[in-house]
Formats: structure tokens, C-alpha cells, sequence
């Protein structure tokens, strides 16, 4: 479990650990649609996937 800033709204989004890059997930806060995305260093990040 882990939780990783919305790009629009900035709260915490939890996610279930098991995210791959290119998945799409939902702000559980401001509803919009996100993408996962893997940088370099192997740390995920949200884009805005509107
Ligand atoms: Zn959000």
C-alpha cells in the first residue's frame, strides 16, 4: 500500500502496490482519470490521463 499525489487536486491517492506503468487509476479524491507512470529511478508517479 501506497499512496502517490493526484497531479490536479495534490491529495494522497492510495494505491494497491500493484500498479504497472501505463495503468489507469481514478483520484479517489477529484474523480479524474490518471495514468501511472515509472520514472528512471523506478519511483511511480500520476499524470493527468484526461
Ligand atoms: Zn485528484
Amino acid at each position: 500500500m501506497s499512496e502517490l499525489p493526484c497531479p490536479l487536486c495534490s491529495a494522497d491517492t492510495p494505491l494497491d502496490g500493484g500498479e504497472e506503468a501505463g495503468d489507469s487509476i481514478i483520484c479517489a479524491f477529484c474523480f479524474s482519470p490518471l495514468k501511472v507512470t515509472v520514472k528512471d529511478d523506478g519511483s511511480k508517479t500520476l499524470i493527468d490521463n484526461s
